[in-house]
């Protein structure tokens, strides 16, 4: 078998309101698809990280720089794929936006090796530890509005995603320490005093004033804080989480295993959030899974994208050992965001209907069990939606 074509979808359309993270407000949702094409008439579906401009930017990059080196090569071959085109744009780019280009290639190919299989991609990667993951809804979204109407809207958001089924929530921070403590109590209030909820800074903080807002989540008993400096910061990461009193996670913005070497081997992490569609497709993530369970680090992937990026998770998911194991072991959940994504919703010919399964199995969604990634995105969807 050989590749005969690579094509990216980027696809976008406006959202119903302007939503916001700690580094911009945004109008517009957008996934990036990766289609990798065979000579035996098999297609494989992967996704890349990375909004907007950023994925018309690494569609060159999928189209124009790893097709030309991958045309003709066997698909089965992913490991030889992978390295060959690593190691030919190593100097151009270790991390970022070429990794973000290799990882939505790579997991088309384990789609295609499923395809050829007949396997769900979890028994390829050595089967489920568990056939269904817990979900956590996000939103909390920051709006460009007074921080006083923000908390009262967050009350209500976060007691609507508690009442959604969904197992724990996830607030965004961003206004500074005093607002976003404002903020995150209102998130308290709105679950309830026995409901998991976290807290992503996307890396906005100083290290001192990232301990005054990990101080008062402590107290609050929120279960993470996610990002709360910036990653570069590997020292600030391990000054916070040996005197906090809450988990420190992050590493959506790490690459590959040298990058998460360092972060884990530095000890700044409660719990490892690697992005698959980002740090070097499903190859690269499990070589940074055994780094982490080596380091005895437990992970929550961060999720990001289209039902093609949410399938891709599941099996990951599914397939991820126990650490340390247990007869009631800790458990990964699965990142699913709340807010407005037709991507996810409407992109897949049969739908995940996560929402639905969330309600109905006790917060909790079952792995796709086709063959691959086991979801087949519509057509008419894509063209629909693509802009590049
Ligand atoms: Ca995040």
């Amino acid at each position: 078998m050989k590749i005969t074509r690579i094509t990216s979808h980027v696809l976008e359309y406006d959202l119903p309101e302007t939503l916001g993270y700690s580094q911009q407000y945004y109008t517009k949702r957008s996934a990036h698809l990766v289609e990798v094409e065979t000579n035996q008439g098999l297609t494989g579906w992967g996704e890349c990280f990375g909004p907007g401009n950023i994925a018309r930017a690494n569609k060159g990059i999928v189209e124009g720089v790893i097709q030309p080196m991958v045309l003709g090569m066997d698909p089965m071959a992913r490991d030889v794929i992978w390295h060959k085109v690593y190691n030919l744009m190593r100097d151009h780019g270790q991390k970022g936006m070429p990794m973000q280009a290799l990882s939505g290639v790579d997991i088309a190919l384990w789609d295609i090796a499923g395809k050829v299989t007949d396997q769900p991609i979890y028994k390829l990667l050595g089967g489920a530890h568990r056939t269904d993951v817990p979900v956590y809804g996000y939103g909390m979204m920051l709006r460009p509005e007074p921080v006083a109407d923000l908390a009262a809207r967050f009350i209500d958001e976060a007691a609507q995603i508690r009442d959604a089924g969904f197992t724990a929530t996830k607030m965004k921070v961003g206004f500074g320490p005093k607002d976003d403590i404002r903020l995150a109590e209102a998130v308290r209030k709105g679950v309830g005093d026995d409901f998991r909820f976290m807290v992503d800074a996307n890396h906005c903080y100083t290290t001192a004033d990232a301990f005054t807002v990990g101080r008062a989540l402590g107290d609050m008993d929120a279960y993470w804080f996610e990002e709360p400096v910036a990653p570069e910061d590997l020292n600030g990461y391990r000054e916070l989480r040996e005197r906090l009193n809450v988990n420190i996670s992050g590493g959506e913005a790490e690459f590959g295993r040298w990058g998460w070497r360092a972060i884990l081997e530095n000890r700044g992490l409660d719990i490892a959030q690697p992005e698959v569609c980002a740090l070097g497709g499903i190859t690269e993530y499990q070589r940074v899974l055994a780094l982490a369970h080596a380091h005895h680090t437990p992970v929550v992937n961060h999720v990001w994208g289209s039902a093609v990026a949410i399938a891709t998770n599941l099996h990951l998911l599914a397939a991820m050992p126990p650490l340390p194991g247990g007869l009631h072991p800790w458990e990964p959940m699965l990142e699913f965001d709340t807010t407005h994504n037709a991507f996810r919703d409407k992109l897949l010919t049969k739908p995940l209907n996560i929402q639905q399964h969330v309600k109905n199995n006790n917060g909790r969604m079952p792995v796709p069990n086709g063959p691959g990634l086991g979801v087949d995105p519509d057509r008419s969807v894509i063209d629909h939606y693509k802009v590049a």
